[in-house]
């Protein structure tokens, strides 16, 4: 029986932050392997504002290509319609019957979770369990933790992850690109490069 991590994400782009949650999760919680599901269409973004989902895709192997026990997954990208979490956790399910599966997530998302707002919340925490991994900005509402309805049936399935503190985002990494800042550092440096061959999130033309 084999122990997997799910980390979806709009990943637009891939950044430490989400390399370093799912390495730490892969520790702690002894996942034999992390399989990362970029979304073709995130139900909780502007379309006109997500980047082709196949640049997001390739910048997410270039990020992950070199880690012995990370994957990509195309679940979510060749998917049609939105790119509903219970979907592709039922996809993994069926796929993988007898194995245990953990989705990944930060803790902006368990809040959103906690709050019921992902389609078909409690069909998704029967089918798989969860790690919330802290996230500078965002902390888990004690109230909602201790006294929710989803919380209290759910809550022994959603596994809390302090992990080292990255104050990246995705939206930073766009906006810094836009303004002609640098992101070395921020993201693995082939999809930096990627970025900058590509001319992505790049309206004004780039500086140094
Ligand atoms: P955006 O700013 O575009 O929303 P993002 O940085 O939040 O991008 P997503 O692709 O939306 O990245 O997030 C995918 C998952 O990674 C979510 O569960 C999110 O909570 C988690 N995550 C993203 N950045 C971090 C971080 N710095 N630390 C911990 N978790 C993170
Ligand atoms: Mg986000």
């Amino acid at each position: 029986m084999a122990r997997y991590g799910l980390m979806g994400g709009t990943f637009d782009p891939i950044h430490l932050g989400h390399l370093v949650t799912a390495e730490e999760a892969r520790f702690q919680l002894r996942l034999d392997l992390v399989i990362f599901i970029p979304n073709r269409c995130p139900p909780h973004k502007d379309p006109s504002e997500v980047t082709d989902p196949e640049h997001r895709y390739l910048m997410t192997v270039l990020a992950t290509a070199t880690h012995p026990y990370f994957r990509v997954s195309r679940e979510e990208i060749d998917r049609p319609g939105p790119s509903y979490t219970v979907d592709t956790i039922r996809a993994f399910r069926h796929r993988y019957p007898q194995d245990d599966l953990y989705y990944i997530t930060g803790a902006d998302a368990i809040g959103q979770i906690l709050r019921g707002e992902w389609h078909r919340t409690e069909e998704l925490l029967r089918m798989c369990e969860f790690i919330g991994a802290s996230r500078p900005g965002y902390s888990i509402d004690r109230d909602l933790w201790q006294s929710s309805d989803i919380a209290r049936e759910y809550r022994h399935r959603i596994h809390l992850l302090e992990i080292p503190a990255l104050a990246i985002s995705s939206t930073e990494i766009r906006r810094r690109v836009q303004e002609g800042r640098t992101i070395r550092y921020l993201v693995p440096e082939g999809v930096e490069q990627y970025i900058l061959k590509h001319g992505l999130y790049n309206r004004t033309g780039r500086r140094g």
